[in-house]
């Protein structure tokens, strides 16, 4: 089998998608993007696609050595995101040769079902109670929101009682036996992180993710031991090796994504970092139904996964939505609060193709905000 012709398709909202043909007529899909950078990636696919034309498609490890590896200048978001889908779409290609779902190839599944948690309250949460009832109602066991909007690099005591109290209602919302993860987004110092970590340590919420920010890693040590709170971090970390200082400053849990950090061959190895360092794996996926389809399949194969964000209804799903590029959504079905484990070979997903052509047409130009702080300066999104 040979690797025949690699094609990118921009689909709103804001997401990237290849598609991976072989002359024996299989076709894989991986969805290779940075949010607010999908055609600086796109090119980056394009020139990784010159390697890749030609080969066997099965030999994926050795194509991700060469895709990550022989371009000399490596790592970061831009590179390991187009290296990320060409690997989920080869993974695809695989599971639909030997016709069994990736986890099977990674050695079968280690769970019947995947737990997986919803957004609510946007950028800026406010009153968010309706929103986690409705969850609730809808069957889910745990929620995640960002800690607060726009936040003062050393907040107020009343931005600090603002965050407290919008988890206490939260929490009230979902009693004792539902989760509630908080997101920092990195928009606080360390040191707020450590003067507000306290106060959330009584409601008891699942995690906290990005108390600081990803370059602020070296102080991840004095936050983690600051709290009893755990601590995640991980979406914008993009190989194992970025993952050796929070594992080793003693982070509760793992977050890489399936379309940042080199794929399903690259995530499957940081989760094994993370179960070496007795951390759990939680994937970030604010994506489409490829990157999820990947996750679901990492989540199935490793015993120190702890749940699954997934993207069905989130804040920036304006105009189009996760299930719309997919010919079945039962493989996605949320069924009190869990997915099942994937059936179908490959990712496990049918891609509605004339769907994916018809909204590329479109394309999109998707950029996160930009915020500023009172006084003008530039304020962490
Ligand atoms: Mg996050």
């Amino acid at each position: 089998m040979k690797i025949e012709k690699i094609e990118t398709f921009a689909v709103p909202p804001r997401w990237l998608f290849c598609r991976i043909q072989t002359d024996q007529g299989i076709v894989g899909w991986g969805e290779p993007v940075v949010e607010g950078r999908a055609e600086v990636v796109r090119a980056a696919v394009d020139v990784l696609a010159e390697y890749l034309i030609g080969e066997d498609p099965l030999r994926i490890e050795h194509h991700w050595q060469v895709l990550t590896r022989g371009g000399f200048y490596r790592g970061g978001p831009i590179l390991s995101s187009a290296v990320a889908g060409l690997d989920q779409a080869l993974w695809d290609i695989a599971g639909q040769h030997y016709n069994a779902p990736v986890h099977a190839l990674l050695g079968g599944p280690v769970r019947d079902r995947v737990r997986v948690y919803s957004w609510v309250g946007g950028d800026e949460p406010d009153q968010v109670a309706d929103a986690v009832a409705a969850q609730v109602a809808a069957g889910m066991t745990a929620v995640k929101m960002n800690a607060s909007g726009r936040m003062s690099p050393l907040p107020t005591a009343g931005e600090v009682a603002a965050i407290v109290a919008r988890l206490a209602a939260v929490r009230e919302v979902l009693g004792p036996d539902r989760d509630v993860a908080l997101d920092f987004h990195g928009r606080a110092t360390a040191a707020a992180a450590r003067r507000i970590l306290p106060e959330l340590a009584p409601l008891h919420p699942l995690f906290v993710e990005e108390p600081v920010l990803p370059e602020h890693a070296h102080l991840l040590h004095d936050i983690v031991t600051c709290s009893p709170v755990p601590i995640a971090t991980g979406e914008r970390l993009y190989n194992r090796t970025d993952f050796v200082e929070p594992l080793r400053a003693g982070v509760a849990v793992v977050q890489p994504d399936l379309s940042h950090a080199g794929g399903i061959s690259e995530v499957r190895r940081i989760a094994a970092a993370a179960e070496t360092h007795g951390a759990l794996l939680a994937p970030h996926c604010p994506l489409g139904p490829i990157a999820l389809a990947a996750s679901l399949q990492i989540a199935c194969a490793t015993p120190n996964f702890l749940i699954q964000e997934h993207s069905i209804g989130i804040h920036y799903n304006a105009g189009a939505d996760l299930l719309d590029y997919v010919a079945d959504p039962e493989p996605l079905r949320i069924l009190h609060g869990h997915i099942r484990a994937p059936q179908g070979p490959g990712l496990g997903v049918t891609i509605d193709e004339a769907a994916v052509r018809r909204a590329d047409r479109a394309g999109h130009a998707w950029r996160n905000p930009v915020w500023r702080h009172d006084d003008g300066s530039f304020a962490e999104w």
